[in-house]
C-alpha cells in the first residue's frame, strides 16, 4: 500500500508515478548500554524518538563488574556487549553495530596492580581479541585511544603504543577505530593522524569520538569526527560541511544521570534541524558517512 501508512522504508523503484517516500535512517555513533542501567528502556526511547541505528561501544570492564587479569578476560566484556546488542535488536526496531576494544583509562587503573608492561600486554591482547570479533563479522570496529587527563610521560607513551597497535590491527582487519582521546586540538589530531598514517591505516578510518564540530580540521587530517550532539554543535558542524557523524556518548549509568546526553538526543536534534537544513545533509550524516567509515549498509 502506498502512502496512508506513511513511510515504510527506502523505496527502490518507481511507485507508479507517485511520490517516492524514503525514511531517513538516524544513527547514534557512540552509545553505551549497561544491564545495570536503563538498557533496553534507553533503546526504546531512542527508537520512539525516531532513531534507527546504534553504534554500541564497549564499556570499560569495571562498568560491567568484570576484572581484567589477562587478555582472555576481555571476551567476557565483549560477549556481554554482543548480548546486549542482540537483545536491543530483538526488543526494538533498531539495528545495532558493535565497536569493541579497550578504554584508555584502563591503563591508569591497572598499572599499579599489574605493572606497566603487563598492563600494556593485556590491553594489546584485548585489542587482538576485538580484532578477531571484527574479522568474524560480530563487530564493525575497534575502540582505543589515550587518556583525556594529564598522565606521567611513561603512561602517555604506553597509551600511544597501545593506540598505534590498535591502528595496526584495524589496518589488518580493514576496519575503523573509534578513539577516546584528550580534547581535540588541531595539533593533537595531526599527531594522531601521523601515527595512523605511519602504520598505513587509510584516512577516514580513525573516528574522533566526543568530537567538537571541527569538521574542516578533521577532514584536513583524515580524521572522521563523531560530533557530540549538544546545544549548537550540529549546526556549527553543518556550517562547515557534512563529513561527520552524530553521537550522544550515552553512558547508561543510573548514578550519573544528566552527565551525558540522553538517548533521544540524536533523533530529536536531527528532526529539529531538518526544517532549516533539509533532509539531504542528514542522509550524508546518518547513512553515507557511516556506510563509508564502517563498510556497513544502513537501511531501514
Ligand atoms: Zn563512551
Amino acid at each position: 500500500m502506498c502512502g496512508g501508512g506513511g513511510a515504510d522504508g527506502r523505496g527502490d523503484g518507481d511507485m507508479g508515478g507517485g511520490i517516492l517516500i524514503l525514511t531517513l535512517p538516524i544513527l547514534d555513533n557512540h552509545m553505551h548500554l549497561n544491564p545495570s542501567g536503563r538498557c533496553l528502556d534507553a533503546v526504546r526511547e531512542f527508537a520512539r524518538a525516531g532513531g534507527t541505528h546504534i553504534v554500541l561501544v564497549s564499556l570499560p570492564p569495571w562498568s560491567l563488574g568484570i576484572d581484567i587479569n589477562s587478555p582472555e578476560d576481555y571476551r567476557k566484556v565483549f560477549d556481554k556487549i554482543l548480548k546486549i546488542a542482540r537483545r536491543a535488536q530483538e526488543a526494538e526496531k533498531v539495528k545495532v553495530f558493535v565497536v569493541l576494544g579497550v578504554h584508555p583509562a584502563e591503563l591508569t587503573k591497572y598499572y599499579g596492580r599489574l605493572g606497566l608492561s603487563r598492563s600494556v600486554e593485556i590491553m594489546r591482547g584485548g585489542l587482538e581479541i576485538a580484532r578477531k570479533y571484527v574479522v568474524e563479522g560480530r563487530a564493525v570496529g575497534l575502540k582505543s585511544g589515550r587518556p583525556h587527563y594529564e598522565v606521567e610521560p611513561g603512561i602517555w607513551d604506553a597509551s600511544n603504543d597501545i593506540m598505534r597497535y590498535g591502528f595496526e590491527l584495524a589496518k589488518d582487519a580493514g576496519c575503523a577505530v573509534q578513539l577516546h582521546t584528550e580534547s581535540a586540538t588541531e595539533e593533537g589530531l595531526a599527531g594522531i593522524a601521523g601515527i595512523a598514517r605511519s602504520v598505513g591505516l587509510p584516512d577516514g578510518r580513525v573516528i574522533k569520538h566526543f568530537s567538537p564540530p571541527m569538521v574542516k580540521i578533521c577532514e584536513k587530517h583524515g580524521i572522521f569526527p563523531s560530533v557530540l550532539a549538544g546545544e549548537n554543535a550540529i549546526e556549527t558542524a553543518l556550517g562547515e560541511g557534512t563529513r561527520f557523524m552524530m553521537e550522544t556518548d550515552y553512558i547508561d549509568d543510573l548514578e550519573r544521570p544528566g552527565s551525558v546526553l540522553g538517548p533521544k538526543t540524536v533523533p530529536r536534534r536531527t528532526k529539529q534541524l531538518i526544517g532549516k537544513w533539509g533532509e539531504d545533509v542528514f542522509w550524508k550524516v546518518h547513512k553515507e558517512n557511516p556506510e563509508k567509515v564502517y563498510g556497513v549498509e544502513i537501511d531501514i
